[in-house]
């Protein structure tokens, strides 16, 4: 199946920035969707506006750092449409800081949500993609993981952990999987300066408000990358606002 339209697409962190467009821009070119993260009321939004203007799309309640929730959140996909195309798997957390402050609590969350979390997305479609013979993982790294800058190192670790297993996928997959990574530079968004260091968050949002691009600019190229031909596999892309270093 190529294009778009129709395609199930179960996309993680969707109640809000990234997520939130690529499920907006997934659903106006026809795509059934099956949404999660935490937050219910934020992710009902979500849900009510794409099913108002006559798209498709249902909502889980869903933790990435759980397996099991990844699991209901493939299990969704199956019981609501029969099958499942693609998982986004988008989720996660910000939260910068300086190594001497020793945010700890911040950088497992990060491990849990960018690593392990990508690992229960994988756990869980896996199979179904293999059953299917066909479907595509499509992950969001970070401009993060090519450039490291203080005080961001843990989550450009986390990042580089994404790009890492999202290759080492691709290379595993075989002739009928997909596997894209996407990685964003500076993306306005609310998860920017959320959580962290106090300093490191202001200086993240003052640029981000001098910098940064529109979520759409992301989505888009998800599209891209679920839109192209069974044979052809879009592995990487990285989107940047050209006047980000
Ligand atoms: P947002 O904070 O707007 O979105 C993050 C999403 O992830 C929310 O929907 C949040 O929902 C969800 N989330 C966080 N933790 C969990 C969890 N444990 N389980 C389930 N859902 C979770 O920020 P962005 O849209 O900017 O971030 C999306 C992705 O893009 C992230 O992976 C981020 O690292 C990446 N990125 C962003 C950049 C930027 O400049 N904005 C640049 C490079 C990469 P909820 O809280 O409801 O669970």
């Amino acid at each position: 199946m190529s294009g778009i339209e129709g395609k199930v697409v179960a996309i993680t962190g969707a109640s809000s920035g990234i997520g939130a467009a690529t499920a907006t821009h997934l659903a106006e070119r026809g795509a059934r969707l099956v949404l999660g993260a935490r937050r219910e009321d934020r992710l009902n939004e979500v849900v009510d506006r794409i099913t108002e203007q006559g798209g498709s799309a249902v909502g889980v309640v869903v933790d990435v750092t759980r397996r099991d929730d990844l699991k209901r959140l493939t299990d969704t996909a199956l019981d609501h449409f029969g099958r499942l195309d693609v998982l986004v798997s988008n989720a996660g957390t910000m939260a910068i800081s300086p190594f001497d402050e020793l945010r700890q609590d911040d950088w497992d969350a990060m491990v849990a949500t960018h690593i392990t979390g990508l690992l229960n997305g994988i756990g869980a479609a896996l199979p179904v993609f293999r059953r299917q013979r066909s479907g595509q993982f499509v992950n969001v790294g970070s401009t993060a993981a090519y450039v490291v800058k203080p005080p961001q190192a843990v989550y450009a670790a986390t990042k580089t952990a994404v790009k890492v297993l999202t290759e080492g996928l691709r290379q595993e997959s075989g002739p009928d999987l997909r596997v894209t990574l996407v990685s964003p530079g500076f993306t306005h968004t609310e998860g920017v300066g959320k959580g962290g260091s106090p300093e490191a968050a202001a200086a993240a949002v003052r640029q981000r408000d001098e910098i940064a691009m529109p979520p759409s600019a992301i989505a888009s190229a998800i599209g891209y990358a679920i839109e192209q031909p069974d044979g052809v596999d879009v592995s990487e892309i990285v989107v940047r606002p050209t006047v980000q270093a």
